[in-house]
Formats: structure tokens, sequence, C-alpha cells
């Protein structure tokens, strides 16, 4: 039998969308939806992640799971064909979570590198929450309630994948076929694996502040996209410049297409022809970034009209969000149930355990 295709994905509500996800991530998922060759989607906000680190500040996550829901469908993703959910409101994921603890050990997971960099980036080296510290573990749940197949995400995320399939394998291993073990699918396009921050920094990130939003106006990715880091030792126009590390080319890579310098740049046939008269010297930032720049806002403008349109009916999202949640819990139960099943704690459904008991202690009457 052909296994089913199930794809999931989550992002956490700690702020607005970037275009580090939309790269990433969201593209790629709203492409997938759009391909139609899949048998279910799910797309969550993970809010209980999020809480693993902001467990004195609920209010940011409460305010920006509808921001995060707002950035989906402005995105293109489309409530009749993906079940957009919130993770807290499916306790089953709490259950899987716990039982999935005992098959990994506290070593595994000091190894996780991304945990390992996310706990210096927060200062939680003295005093790591348990839950930020078991997240991979969550996230295996979040996974694999679903069945999910298909896991759309940066690169960041990759060990969080391999634990989730460890998980899977160590709990068929012990207690039978039950769980399906899931596929990383990454971005075909090596820049956008993991996208720089607007500063330079290794990746763009919410809790580092170098974001340009999905939902920043037309002047805040201007501003942004005029101040970014380039490279340093190109101060004028002459000198040669560095291609590697300069965030500016990067972003170029991961957005521009051929159109684009018909477009905005016809002087120039294609990318290979701008980075090697830059690296020459005679091409200055301030050419590139307006370039940079003409093609953000021919990407992000319709995802911002989108956005707006969905803005003026926010009640209507939230009840989209209510019924993604029933539609995700019910899934969850089924698989949580056989998890159950298989590992022999469904006592009440259990009926040859109940009449082997009554047998066993019939004859000791
Ligand atoms: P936080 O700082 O709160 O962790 P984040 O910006 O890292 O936020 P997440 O919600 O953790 O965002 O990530 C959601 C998804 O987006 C994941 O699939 C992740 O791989 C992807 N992603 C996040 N940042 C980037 C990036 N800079 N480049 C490519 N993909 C990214
Ligand atoms: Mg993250």
């Amino acid at each position: 039998m052909k296994k089913e295709k199930i794809i999931l994905t989550g992002d956490r509500p700690t702020g607005r969308l970037h275009i580090g996800h939309y790269v990433g991530s969201l593209k790629g998922r709203v492409e997938l939806q759009n391909a139609d060759d899949y048998s279910k989607m799910f797309v969550f906000i993970a809010d209980s992640q999020a809480l693993t680190d902001n467990i004195d500040n609920p209010e940011k996550v409460r305010q920006n799971v509808i921001e995060v829901a707002l950035d989906y469908l402005a995105c293109g993703l489309d409530p009749e064909k993906a079940t957009i959910f919130i993770q807290s409101q499916i306790p089953e994921l709490c259950e899987l979570t716990f039982y999935y603890m005992d098959l990994v050990s506290v070593s595994r997971l000091q190894r996780n590198p991304t945990v390992k960099t996310e706990i210096q980036m927060r200062n939680f080296e003295a005093s790591i929450p348990v839950g930020f510290f078991t997240y991979p573990i969550s996230q295996a749940a979040d996974i694999t309630a679903f069945r999910a197949t298909t896991v759309p995400v940066g690169e960041d995320q990759e060990p969080m994948l391999e634990q989730a399939r460890e998980i899977v394998r160590r709990f068929n291993h012990i207690y039978g076929e039950t769980l399906v073990e899931p596929e990383i699918l990454l971005p075909q396009n090596a820049a956008c694996l993991r996208l720089p921050g607007t500063d330079g920094k290794a990746k763009m990130s919410k809790s580092l502040g170098n974001c340009i939003y999905l939902s920043d106006t037309a002047d805040e990715v201007q501003k942004k996209v005029m101040s970014m880091y380039t490279d340093p030792g190109h101060i004028r126009v002459q000198d040669p410049g560095k291609i590697e590390g300069n965030t500016v080319f990067t972003y170029l890579d991961a957005f521009s297409r051929p159109e684009h310098f018909e477009r905005y740049l016809p002087d120039y046939p294609n990318l290979a022809e701008l980075k090697a008269h830059y690296q020459r010297g005679g091409l200055g930032d301030v050419k590139v970034k307006r370039f940079l720049n003409a093609i953000m806002q021919e990407t992000l403008e319709p995802i911002r009209n989108r956005r707006k349109e969905f803005e003026k009916d926010i009640p209507a999202i939230y009840e989209m969000l209510r019924k993604g949640c029933e539609v995700a819990r019910a899934a969850a139960a089924d698989t949580l149930s056989d998890v159950k099943k298989a590992m022999k704690i469904n006592y009440f459904d259990d009926k040859e355990l109940i009449e082997e008991q009554a047998r066993r202690f019939a004859a000791n009457q």
C-alpha cells in the first residue's frame, strides 16, 4: 500500500512571521497545498512551545496567535485545504509527550545542536526550564500525533526531525509498528535553508530583532533593506566587494528571479553577472540594495494586501482556528488511542485483559 502523504508544520507565536519563515517553510507549504498531491495537511501555531521560554510573558504569546494566523492566510494557506489549529488546544499532545519522555535520555537531548544554540541565545545556561529543554520531545508528539510523513521546515529543524524519527523507531521497536516515521522537507534553494538576519547574523529570528516581517509597511521594508549588512570592506564604489557573507546577495539568491532583472535592472542579464561586477569593483551597495528593495516590495505587497483584507474580520479567524482545533483533536485522539493500546494502558477497552484477570481470580476462588 502506498504510504499516505500527510504534511505538518508549525510556528511559534512569539512575533509576526518574517521573510525567513517565508522562504524557509511557508512558501513551500503553500506550494505543497496548491499541488494537491497529499491526503492531509496540518499547520499549527505552537503556543505551548512558545510558552516554554516565555512563561512569564503569556500576553506576548496570546497577542501573537492571531498575528501568525493572519500571516498564514496572507501567504495563501487555505483553511479549506489545510487544518490550521492551536497547539495548546490539543491535550492529547501533552499525553503523547509524557510517554515519549521515557524513550529519550537526558544526554541525547543535551546533544541537540539547535537546542544548545537556543539555550545560549536565551542565557538559559544557568537554569534551563525543563519544558524548554524537552521541547524536541513535544515536537515529536506534534509530528507523530498527526501521522505526518512530510515536514517542510528550515534547516534549524533538522535535529528535531532526527529526534522524532528516533522516538518513532524506538517506540515501534518496543511496542510494535504504531507510529509513522516523518521525513524533513528542506527548501531546494540553499540560501533559503537558514536566511540570515538583516544584521548579517546567522539566522533571521524573531528573538534577535533582525527581521523583515511579512506585514512590514513598504517604508519599513525599504528602510531595513537600505541599512542592511553588506561587505564592511567595500567602502568606495570602485573597491572590489565580497559576496560571501554579504546579506544583500544572500537575499538576492533567495528572492531574485530572471524576470526581476528584466523589470528592474536590465543592464544585467542575471545574478551571476551582478555578482561578478560587485566582485570586480565598480558597483555600489546602494544600487544593489535598490534592486533588492524592488524585489522585496513586489514579493511582499500582495501578502500585505491580503493580510489587510483578513484583518477586517478577526472573529472569523478565531472561528476558523476553533474548527481547525476540532478536526486536529480528533486526529490526535485517534493516534493516542493506538499508542495507549500498543503500550497496554487501554484497560477499559481491553476485553481480553478483563476476561483474563477474571479467569485468574476465579481459579483461586
Ligand atoms: P523564535 O526566535 O521564537 O524561535 P523563529 O524566528 O526561529 O522564532 P520559529 O517559529 O522557531 O521562528 O520557526 C518556524 C519555522 O520557520 C521553522 O520551520 C523554521 O525552520 C523556519 N525558520 C525560522 N527562521 C528561519 C530562517 N531564518 N530561515 C529559514 N527558515 C526559518
Ligand atoms: Mg525558532
